[in-house]
């Protein structure tokens, strides 16, 4: 079954109709949903879904657009969080320097990311990133921590060239790949997910945002899905059977399920 590893389900689109609309998942072939945090707020959200699905899974973190939230407090937080049974990875974390452009901004946001690393490092825990315009230093950083002996983890809503993607397959990372793929202009996600093993993807939502063609700009959710797998199926010349399969597998061994 499909594995959705990066959605938003505690985000106010879903306030109407979450339940109606987590409850009808497994008919639909969405078998497992990581439900990533990204405020502080979120922290407490994902937890009531984890309590109440059992195929969602939670990971914690502070998003870098609300970097300033990251606190000591926050951070002991984050810590407590990722001992939880149902905690698969520290995240959404990373860099972007797409909404912020100030020097200060970036390295403020670059010792929110390393301390939360360091909780992932501590924990032996998966990492989930989330870089936009932030290629070079988030690459610098990832790189740090893995030879340091990090296990894995996953560059959600993979955005950059091949160039980039390889140097992260090559340290045995995963790439999410979601609605993006489907769009005309995403040539160079295209490209990496025609060259890239197809084990070392998988798939997300990012949900509500980025739904795919043919929902493209209305509210995503899982159940869009199948349309990524079918676009990733046509660039891997297999079936969707294949990849459904074998990005379930690739999930399940990134966080160690
Ligand atoms: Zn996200």
């Amino acid at each position: 079954m499909i594995f959705d590893t990066h959605a938003h389900y505690d985000d106010r689109a879903f306030d109407d109709d979450r339940e109606d609309l987590l409850s009808s998942m497994k008919q639909n072939g969405i078998g497992t949903i990581v439900d990533a945090s990204s405020s502080l707020s979120s922290l407490e959200s994902i937890l009531e879904l984890i309590r109440e699905y059992p195929f969602v899974y939670g990971a914690v973190g502070i998003h870098p657009d609300n970097y300033e939230e990251v606190t000591p407090q926050v951070l002991d937080q984050i810590r407590l969080l990722a001992g939880l049974n149902k905690v698969v990875a520290i995240g959404e974390i990373g860099l972007d320097y797409y909404w912020h452009k100030e020097k200060a901004e970036h390295l403020a946001q670059q010792e929110a990311f390393r301390a939360q690393m360091d909780i992932a490092a501590d924990r032996r825990m998966p990492f989930m990133i989330h870089s936009r315009e932030a290629a070079e230093d988030t690459l610098r950083i990832v790189r740090e921590y893995m030879d340091k002996g990090m296990r894995t983890g996953v560059m959600h809503c993979f955005s950059y060239s091949w160039e980039i993607a390889q140097q992260y397959l090559e340290m045995g990372l995963y790439l999410g790949i979601g609605g993006v793929v489907t769009y005309k202009n995403a040539r160079k996600l295209k490209e990496v997910v025609e060259k890239a093993p197809l084990d070392q993807l998988v798939l997300e939502t990012d949900c509500p945002y980025l739904a795919p063609v043919p929902y493209r700009g209305t509210r995503n959710s899982s159940l869009n899905l199948p349309y990524v797998v079918r676009e990733i199926a046509a660039l891997k010349q297999t079936t969707e059977e294949e990849v459904i399969s074998v990005t379930e597998r690739s999930a399940r061994r990134l966080f160690g399920l």
